[in-house]
C-alpha cells in the first residue's frame, strides 16, 4: 500500500468516517458542512440556541433535535443507508479527511482513493506523540513474534498478556517487570542530551502502531504532531 495514497471501498469509507468522528470527538464546522449533503436542504436546521441541529427524522416530518455529541454517529448512521454515488461519497471524504479524494477502483471493487497527504512529512523527534498523546496500550501479535524472533527479552519483559474471552491473544505494554502495572512513561524514550529531541531505543522494531503515526495529515494536525511545519 503507498503510504501517500490508498483505495476504501465503500464499507471501508463508512469505517474510516466513523473512526475519524469517534478518534476526534465533536467536529461541528465539519458536520455542519455536512448536514446539507447527507440530510438535504431541507432535512435539517441549525439549533438557535446552539445544542446542535434540528433533523426531520421518520417519515411524518418531525424535526428533532441532536445535539453535536451525537451528531457525528447519526451522519454516519445516514451515510450508510443513502443511496450515494462514488463521485459523492468523494466529495464527503474530502471534506472528512481535509485531502483530495475521487472516485477509483481496485480489481473489480469500486470505491475512493484517497490522498494521506504523507509525502511532505518528516519528523523531527519532538517525541509529542509518545510523550503527551499516550502510547499504545496494546501490541500485535506481529510485534510480539518480532521480537521474539529477534530474541529481544529486554522488550517482551515489559509486555503484559490479557486473555479475552474470545480465544485470541491481547498483549499489554508496557507493563513495569515485576508488576501488573502498566508503566506511566514509554520506557524507550531517550531525551537527547543538550537537544529538544527525543529517540526511541526500540525504533527499528517498535510497535507497528507506532511505526504507523501518523497516519494521515488530519491526524497529525489532530493530535499535535509538528511533522509538517516546515512543509506549510
Ligand atoms: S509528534 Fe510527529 S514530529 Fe514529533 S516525534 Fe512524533 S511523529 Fe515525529
Amino acid at each position: 500500500m503507498e503510504r501517500d495514497r490508498i483505495f476504501l471501498s465503500p464499507r471501508e469509507v463508512f469505517d474510516a468516517i466513523r473512526d475519524d468522528f469517534n478518534q476526534y470527538g465533536a467536529q461541528v464546522p465539519l458536520y455542519l458542512n455536512l448536514c446539507p449533503l447527507v440530510f438535504g436542504a431541507g432535512g435539517w436546521a441549525r439549533d438557535s440556541r446552539g445544542r446542535g441541529v434540528w433533523i426531520l427524522i421518520g417519515s411524518r416530518g418531525k424535526m428533532h433535535l441532536v445535539e453535536y455529541r451525537q451528531l457525528g454517529d447519526r451522519i454516519c448512521t445516514k451515510l450508510e443507508t443513502a443511496d450515494l454515488t462514488l463521485a459523492q461519497l468523494a466529495g464527503i471524504c474530502r471534506q472528512v479527511f481535509r485531502t483530495r479524494a475521487w472516485p477509483g477502483e481496485s480489481g473489480a471493487i469500486e470505491g475512493v482513493r484517497i490522498e494521506t497527504g504523507m509525502e511532505p512529512f518528516d519528523c523531527i523527534q519532538c517525541g509529542q506523540c509518545c510523550r503527551n498523546i499516550g502510547y499504545p496500550k496494546e501490541a500485535e501479535e506481529s510485534d510480539v513474534a518480532r521480537w521474539r524472533k529477534a530474541g529481544r527479552e529486554d522488550i517482551l519483559r515489559w509486555v503484559g498478556l490479557k486473555r479475552p474471552e474470545s480465544n485470541g491473544c491481547v498483549y499489554r505494554i508496557w507493563i513495569t517487570p515485576g508488576t501488573n502495572q502498566p508503566a506511566a512513561v514509554c520506557p524507550w524514550l531517550e531525551k537527547q542530551p543538550g537537544t529538544h529531541r527525543y529517540r526511541c531505543r526500540i525504533h527499528e522494531v517498535k510497535p507497528d502502531i507506532c511505526r504507523q503515526y501518523p497516519g494521515s495529515r488530519k491526524h497529525a494536525l489532530m493530535t499535535g504532531c509538528q511533522g509538517f511545519e516546515k512543509a506549510v
